[in-house]
């Protein structure tokens, strides 16, 4: 990397932003202006080790060059057609996004949000065309402490009050039962249940992994009650866990799988519901869409991605230095650690409340070099690129030790 190019200061930057930009977020005080692979670098030159990887939506790291490549040839070809007219990329993506993850079909999207609105979508025509449910009665089954976007409809099954303050009246037809309790659903399902939505492991809530059993469970459950099994992927998913799904710890294989963040290889917005050909077959022209789903340059990058993760480096990396990362967090555990839940490369720390709160812990962690970021209360999460080197890995967990036993 060479000298920075912005001739604004990152205070500057920062406080330019306060009064035109809206206050949805607070982040950390670093103003990035470059990056490649595990490293980014702020306006000043300074570097860091990305630990947070866009919430796994850089899995490959920056500017992956496959992932780079393919997005500059196809820029130079077609961007966009909208779904009026074919592309030439979508085929192979649909083909090749269908295979890898063991499904029959793909309904391309942009954003993780709308995966989850177009799962929802699906799963309530299915319930009325297929299943027989009586018109506007279906239902959908989700966990609490869930995370899967932001829209209306979905902060109306949101059980975090901040998400949900202020943006009713909400979306009706959705049950709460906790997360991780096989015997909760089971009470929830009935002829209405559509479909049940979970997280494989929930990812905002903490990096919250259930019991051994739980998604063979919910995948029992849902074949004998009648209703679909919909597994949001779209943070567990595409190689962060060890394995191409996370559901795949179980050899479980869901009715439809939400699919974003890393399909996008981190430089477009790519998501997919991909599922059963006679569940995403309900759905006939003009019932739902999107000017940019599917787009050539997304179509292009996504099969870029897949082409990556049918290699199954990735998966194999995330599963190896995951060993790395467990052992590194196990010494730490008494050392300012209360606690921690990982797979892969995927982590969510519990540190000792009283260091500091996860803000505090991940702003001590960028004076070190490390970004990452907190996801509520005294939790920290790590989710570096796969393609992190073991030595990274290991300068990353130091800089954790250091700032939690040195006070910093
Ligand atoms: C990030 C995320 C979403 C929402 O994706 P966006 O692209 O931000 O709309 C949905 N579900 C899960 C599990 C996520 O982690």
């Amino acid at each position: 990397m060479t000298a920075p190019v912005r001739t604004r200061s990152s205070a500057d930057l920062i406080a330019a932003e306060e009064p035109v930009l809206a206050h949805n977020y607070h982040p950390l005080p670093v103003v990035v202006a470059r990056a490649e692979g595990t490293w980014v670098e702020d306006v000043e030159g300074r570097r860091y080790l990305d630990m947070l990887a866009g919430y796994s939506a850089l899995n490959f790291g920056h500017r992956h060059p496959a992932l780079i490549d393919a997005a500059h040839q196809q820029l130079d070809r077609l961007t966009l057609t909208s779904r009026a007219f074919h592309n030439d990329r979508l085929a192979e993506f649909a083909e090749r996004l269908a295979a890898l993850t063991g499904q029959d079909m793909v309904l391309p999207m942009n954003t993780g949000a709308e995966a989850v609105e177009s799962g929802i979508k699906v799963a309530r025509k299915w319930a009325y065309e297929v299943k027989g449910v009586p018109a506007d009665q279906a239902t959908i089954v989700v966990a609490a402490d869930n995370f899967h976007g932001r829209t209306t409809t979905i902060v109306s099954f949101s059980t975090d009050e901040t998400a949900r303050t202020g943006f009713g009246p909400f979306t009706p037809g959705f049950r709460i039962v906790p997360y991780n309790d096989l015997a909760a659903l089971e009470a929830a399902v009935d002829e209405t249940t559509a479909a049940v939505l979970i997280e494989p492991i929930q990812g905002e809530a903490g990096v919250i992994i259930p019991d051994e059993g739980y998604l063979a469970g919910v995948r029992e459950l849902t074949r004998r009650k009648g209703c679909l099994f919909i597994a949001d992927e779209i943070q567990s998913g595409l190689g962060r866990t060890g394995r191409t799904l996370a559901v795949e710890h179980e050899s479980v294989v869901p009715d439809l799988v939400l699919l974003g963040k890393a399909l996008g290889g981190g430089i477009v917005p790519v998501s997919a519901v991909v599922g059963r050909r006679d569940v995403l077959g309900v759905l006939r022209p003009g019932e739902h869409g999107s000017t940019f789903g599917g787009n050539p340059l997304a179509a292009a990058v996504g099969t870029a991605v897949v082409e990556l993760l049918e290699t199954g480096e990735f998966q194999l990396r995330a599963a190896e230095l995951g060993v790395l990362l467990r052992n590194g967090l196990t010494d730490l555990v008494g050392r300012g650690v209360v606690g921690f839940r990982a797979r892969g490369l995927w982590a969510g720390v519990d540190i000792d409340p009283a260091i500091g709160t996860g803000r505090e812990v991940s702003a001590r962690l960028m004076q070190e070099g490390v970004l990452v970021k907190d996801t509520h209360g005294s939790t920290i999460r790590l989710a570096p690129p796969l393609t992190i080197t073991g030595e990274e890995l290991e300068g990353a967990i130091g800089a954790l030790e250091k700032v939690l036993t040195q006070g910093a």
